[in-house]
């Protein structure tokens, strides 16, 4: 499989965060998002090449295995193959363009951690639907100067599987072209409008960005 990186961190993300996880970070997206940070070319590992990595991180405590990216489910052929093998439960992060994959992968993982992206609508309501009774979440990245109709679209869909799924409002941490993050009326806005139709709302941003860990 391609793989960025295996290590152990802090979930710095949405309804998990502070729980200590081994990241298993795959290489290769299908979108190009212009606040990623996390594109590279990654390296080939064999099944027993990754296991030897994440074992060695196992002596320690760790919450779950966060499988990341990346688009992970890019690899959902290699993952069948090796979450057999792992002791932990199985915390997936995805883009939530891949229904059909997540589909094939989804009785193998324990929490779902599914991204909105504007354009995607039809998609992400196909993933959402397939994990709306599982341990799901929904991150949703706020933008300096977004339209508010787009969180208001995603709650919407939201609202349309399940609206106790928790909605995770993320706003967006400057990088690249990025270079401010929304400010107060636009995260209190954004609130608003998600919780007039969902009842798990909640701003968190990344905070292993703010404590400069990976
Ligand atoms: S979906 Fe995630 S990994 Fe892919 S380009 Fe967007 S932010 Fe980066």
């Amino acid at each position: 499989m391609q793989v960025s990186e295996i290590f152990s961190s802090i979930q710095g993300e949405g309804q998990y965060v502070g729980y200590r996880q081994i990241f298993l970070r795959l290489a290769g997206c299908n979108l190009s998002c212009d606040y990623c940070d996390e594109q590279t070319d990654g390296q080939l590992m064999s099944i027993p090449e990754v296991m030897v990595q994440i074992n060695a991180l196992s002596a320690l405590y760790h919450h779950s295995i966060s499988i990341t990216g990346g688009e992970p489910l890019l690899q959902v052929n290699e993952l069948l193959h090796l979450i057999p093998e792992l002791s932990l439960p199985v915390y997936l992060e995805t883009n939530a363009t891949l229904p059909a994959h997540l589909r094939e992968i989804m009785d193998t993982v324990d929490i779902f951690s599914l991204d909105y992206k504007p354009g995607y609508e039809a998609e992400f309501q196909a993933c959402l639907e397939l994990v709306r009774d599982q341990d799901t979440q929904v991150k949703f990245i706020l933008m300096h100067n977004q339209p508010i109709t787009l969180v208001k679209q995603a709650a919407e869909t939201v609202r349309l599987v399940n609206k106790d799924i928790p909605f995770i409002i993320q706003p967006v941490t400057p990088h690249r072209t990025i270079k401010h993050m929304p400010n107060t009326d636009e995260i209190l806005a954004a609130y608003n409008v998600v919780k007039s139709k969902l009842n798990d709302v909640r701003v968190i941003p990344q905070t292993h960005k703010m404590m400069h860990i990976r």
